[in-house]
């Protein structure tokens, strides 16, 4: 049964995982293998009772089975947002899924399912009894022990993600904003648009321009007297989720999240008329999802895939959406766009032509990767942004209104510093986000004043708290 159970389910969660060589595989497979342990433990209590086992296990063990089946093929992402897509039958997205493989997918579980039952005719589910109850509830723990360890090891993984992601789809909001509806805000500029570019995992010391010692940037090097790069901002959010509820909202990064009166830029603007759309590479977490719905228009590309999947669309993929908001009527509008960007496993976050520094990582398992092999997949990930944000200013070029795009990075990455390695810690690495400013000729000529306070921002030392205020100084909202 156990077997069967990593064949049609478990196994789908490891399938994709870049490994390289015997030592990662042999990892993996142990990571695995203790994984169906804490399952096994769960198992061994739902065939205790036959009426149980016999109505509730195949109608799990199915479910189950169909959404491992899209795991194997498409590496789509057990999330929340998964279960917002069915529940709100966005059948569009569900039905390209099924396929004839799907059918073959599904004979063949259901054959398991028969060669469990008539191997479940012959037990005596009582036998040994205490000792296997003993026994299941020791495995069982194993994965609490594990989680508290290293959070996620175990969550992060079928059968477990689908009961977490139920569960963070039914749970409520943990930021509540503030209401702004009932008050009035108003915007003194007649023209202007921002493109709000959000990076992944960007540290500013990187980026050739900052003058890192590898080219990384040539094509904003071209750009470079009209761009500014500003070097020195700092941040203490390390990871997505604290990072973006920081940033888009009036919250300090010295402040707790459970500030009261936060507001999310997106109410601000929309209250004060000017139109806000969201175009995300990424799914929505729970932390900052409420921010983002205060936005007129929300659009995520890639709805099925969440950053544990190894094929993530490319970035590009925003372009086309980042046009369409441009075609729109509005004379002010705030276009935010979210990166996967440099979103570790980094090899699905750029194209092959970008593939310029090598040796890059092939296997999952950093302990076996060397760091010349880290830095250059990450480096790369580097020359795809600076060729993204080159396409972004093309674009905004052709427009006629007063136009500016702001990148900023939601935090660093860790290179080998200290010993580690991605983000989510505390660490040096991961507290000096690139940020990068352009504007339009029309925009200079109109606004020589905010042209010359972005100018400034060069000399000064900054945190992110500088943007919620830059973005609402820039529309020149006033509450009256
Ligand atoms: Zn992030």
């Amino acid at each position: 049964m156990n077997v069967f159970f990593i064949v049609f389910i478990t196994g789908s969660s490891y399938y994709h995982t870049p490994l390289n060589g015997l030592k990662d595989s042999i990892i993996y497979l142990i990571h695995l293998l203790l994984l169906q342990l804490t399952v096994a433990g769960i198992l061994y209590f739902f065939s205790l009772n036959k009426v149980i086992f016999k109505i509730v296990f195949p109608v799990f063990y199915m479910i189950y089975g169909i959404i491992a089946f899209w795991v194997y093929t498409l590496d789509i992402s057990v999330s929340s947002s998964l279960i917002d897509a069915t529940l709100q039958s966005k059948l569009y997205i569900i039905k390209d899924l099924i396929t004839f493989q799907f059918f073959i997918f599904l004979f063949f579980q259901l054959i398991s399912l028969y060669i469990i039952f008539r191997y479940y005719r012959t037990i005596e589910t009582t036998k040994g009894y205490r000792f296997l109850s003993i026994l299941s509830i020791s495995l069982v723990s194993v994965f609490f022990i594990v989680e508290n360890k290293r959070y996620n090891t175990f969550k992060s993984k079928l059968p477990y993600k689908l009961y977490y992601s139920i569960k963070e789809y039914n749970s409520k909001p943990i930021l509540e904003l503030l209401d702004v509806s009932k008050r009035h805000f108003r915007s003194e500029v007649d023209s202007l648009k921002v493109v709000l570019v959000i990076g992944e995992s960007v540290r500013a010391d990187h980026l050739g321009i900052n003058g890192y010692h590898r080219n990384t940037t040539p094509q904003l090097a071209k750009k470079k007297d009209s761009i500014l790069s500003v070097k020195s901002i700092y941040t203490n959010k390390t990871y997505t989720a604290v990072s973006l509820s920081q940033i888009l909202t009036n919250m300090s990064i010295y402040e707790d999240k459970n500030v009261d009166e936060v507001s999310s830029i997106y109410s601000v603007l929309k209250n004060a008329d000017v139109y806000t759309s969201w175009v995300g590479n990424q799914l929505l977490e729970f932390d900052y999802k409420p921010i983002i719905e205060s936005n007129e228009k929300v659009t995520i590309i890639d709805e099925l895939k969440s950053v544990y999947s190894f094929h993530k669309l490319k970035d590009n993929e925003l372009l086309p959406f980042l046009k369409r908001d441009l075609q729109l009527k509005s004379e002010k509008s705030l276009i935010s766009l979210h990166m996967i960007g440099s979103h570790w496993w980094y090899e699905d976050k750029y194209t092959d032509e970008f593939r310029k520094f090598t040796p890059v990582v092939d296997s999952k398992y950093i302990p076996s990767m060397t760091n010349d092999q880290m830095i250059n997949s990450y480096d790369n990930t580097i020359l795809y942004l600076d060729s993204f944000l080159s396409e972004v200013i093309g674009i905004l070029q052709e427009e006629t209104s007063p136009i500016m795009m702001l990148y900023i990075s939601d935090h660093g990455e860790s290179l080998g510093e200290n010993g580690k390695w991605l983000h989510a810690h505390n660490d040096e690495s991961l507290t000096n986000p690139a940020m990068i400013v352009w504007v339009s000729e029309k925009f200079k000529e109109k606004y020589p004043h905010k042209t010359e306070y972005l100018d400034s921002l060069y000399l000064e030392n900054n945190t992110t708290d500088l943007i919620y205020p830059l973005i609402l100084d820039l529309f020149e909202i006033k509450e009256y």
